[in-house]
């Protein structure tokens, strides 16, 4: 079906955009070229390397229900190109700092967590669900969702103020939709029922297992960014042409098509190149704003306003933690712990030398740590100045306890913009946009803001694969790519 000679300007060389190019050498003959606006690889799921320390933008677990994702991923990792490819399998253990305190995260049903809390706490909690289970409320906000599945006292314990933190909102101002794409079927059954099943030792498909309760994935050996690394330069091995400091500024519209592209090469010289697919990663708020041609106003305004919530996240190498392990010795399991402390203003902590040990320069005499803020672009938080910012985090760290202040050696700042695409707002207009962004039948918008939708890697590359699929058979319509990340048996769960 299809047609040689035909070229395809992907945008962005993260996941979404590096699996468009990959799929689309493989399954056509359609010629990929990638424009990816900096000068690195991997988008958000890049890797950081600060003097030999190497810092992921999150902690990205490498986990799919998608059997074709992971083979994708393992099949990257195998190929014998040199990087030093390997795939490690990782423990997770993730717990929540409060009231200075560690616990299970997901919450387990364990002695620890119930001498934590205490008695009083523990019975109201169990009372709050059960009412909660017998007179669920209309799940109008993310509050009502929280509280339909954990009862009101959980909810305020453990997700009240984290998630204020996150998106700088009360959830009670915010819609449910992002519980069900954060934490899609956790609850308190799904909790027991995880209990029961590690129990009487049953073992589980990664289908069967909800995202938030997984306690095994992949990771590659130095990083996420390492793999996407290697996807890069596998795509220049078989010709894909990717243009690093390339930034698209310009979609050039005739009638109901993409014609052109307008980029911003790195000399500062913009230049028209013609297309006929446009895979878009971008942020759907620029892509429309990039747009010349006939573009409804209303669309233009909603998408002018659409929100999102930004990130700064700080590596910061120490001699070592306070805070011990159980058996006083050591450094404590953790991969990331989620801080749910009310003095302070960090969201997680991210262990790095718990992701992969050879993330670390010096693994046996420094721990590297990565401190991770919620933020909006231009607020406070944004604007301060990097050692104004490190001088804040170190100082959390130490109130709560995790470190002493003469423990600190080293520490790299850095700020994502656009990390969560955020579910408020504009987004409730959301499909308006999508609807005209349909009607140009040659454009594909892929990935986590080329869609809008809290995609993790597995779903940007899914989007990815539709739409190449799509270019493959000459199909026009777009609904295969925006299904993804949809889940079905959420929304069968909800309706119940
Ligand atoms: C804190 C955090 C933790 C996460 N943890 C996980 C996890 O554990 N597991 C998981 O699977 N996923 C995780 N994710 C999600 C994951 O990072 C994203 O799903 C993934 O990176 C999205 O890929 P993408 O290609 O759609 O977008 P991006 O990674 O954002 O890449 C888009 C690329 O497009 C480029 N670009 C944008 N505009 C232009 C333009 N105009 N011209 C040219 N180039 C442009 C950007 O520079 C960027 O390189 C996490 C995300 C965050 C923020």
């Amino acid at each position: 079906m299809c047609e040689s000679g035909k070229k395809a300007v992907v945008i962005g060389a993260g996941p979404a955009g590096l699996t468009a190019a990959m799929e689309l050498k493989k399954r056509t003959s359609v010629k990929p070229v990638i424009f990816e606006a900096t000068d690195e690889i991997g988008g958000i799921s890049k890797t950081v390397n600060y003097k030999g320390n190497r810092m992921d933008i999150g902690g990205h677990r490498f986990f799919s229900k998608n059997e074709a994702v992971t083979r994708w991923w393992n099949e990257v990792m195998q190929r014998d190109r040199g990087g030093d490819r390997e795939m490690l399998v990782r423990d997770r253990v993730s717990r929540i700092f409060f009231l200075r305190k560690f616990f299970d995260y997901p919450i387990t049903l364990s002695c620890e967590t119930f001498k934590n809390m205490g008695l009083r706490n523990t019975v109201c909690s169990g009372l709050d669900y059960l009412k909660a289970r017998l007179f669920p409320c209309k799940e109008a906000s993310l509050e009502d969702f929280y509280i339909n599945r954990f009862g009101k006292r959980l909810y305020k314990l453990f997700f009240e103020d984290y998630t204020a933190k996150v998106w700088g909102k009360h959830p009670s101002c915010l819609g449910a939709d992002w519980g069900s794409q954060r934490v899609k079927g956790v609850s308190v059954t799904a909790v027991v029922k995880d209990f029961i099943q590690k129990k009487l030792g049953k073992k589980r498909s990664a289908k069967e297992v909800e995202t938030s309760l997984i306690e095994e994935f992949c990771y590659p050996k130095y990083g996420p960014g390492q793999l996407w690394e290697c996807v890069a330069d596998d795509a220049a091995a078989c010709g894909v042409e990717l243009h690093k400091g390339h930034l698209v500024k310009r979609v050039y519209l005739k009638e109901n098509r993409v014609e052109s592209v307008g980029v911003v090469c790195p000399d500062g010289q913009i230049k028209k190149v013609d297309c006929d697919y446009l895979l878009s990663s971008m942020p759907i708020k620029e892509l429309v704003a990039a747009m010349e041609g006939p573009v409804p106003q209303r669309v233009r305004d909603i998408a002018s306003e659409l929100p999102y919530r930004d990130f700064i996240t700080v590596g910061l190498l120490v001699d070592k933690l306070k805070i011990k392990a159980k058996d006083g010795a050591g450094l404590i399991p953790d991969t990331w712990i989620y801080i749910q402390e009310r003095d302070v203003r960090i969201g997680r902590l991210q262990i790095f030398n718990n992701w992969s040990p050879y993330l670390v320069a010096d693994k046996e005499n420094t721990v590297w740590l990565g401190l991770e803020y919620f933020c909006d672009e231009d607020d406070e938080l944004w604007n301060m100045e990097k050692d104004e910012f490190v001088c804040m985090a170190v100082g959390e760290l130490v109130k709560i306890g995790m470190i002493e202040k003469s423990a600190v050696l080293d520490a790299h700042h850095v700020k994502v913009k656009k990390a969560y695409p955020a579910y408020f707002g504009a987004y409730y207009e959301l499909g308006e946009v999508r609807e005209f962004l349909d009607t140009i039948e040659n454009l594909f918008c892929i990935g986590r803001n080329g869609q809008h939708r809290y995609n993790n890697m597995d779903h940007s590359m899914l989007t990815a694969m539709e739409a190449v699929k799509n270019i493959e058979k000459g199909v026009v319509d777009k609904e295969n790519v925006w299904s993804v990340n949809t889940e079905s048996e959420y929304h069968e769960a909800k309706s119940k």
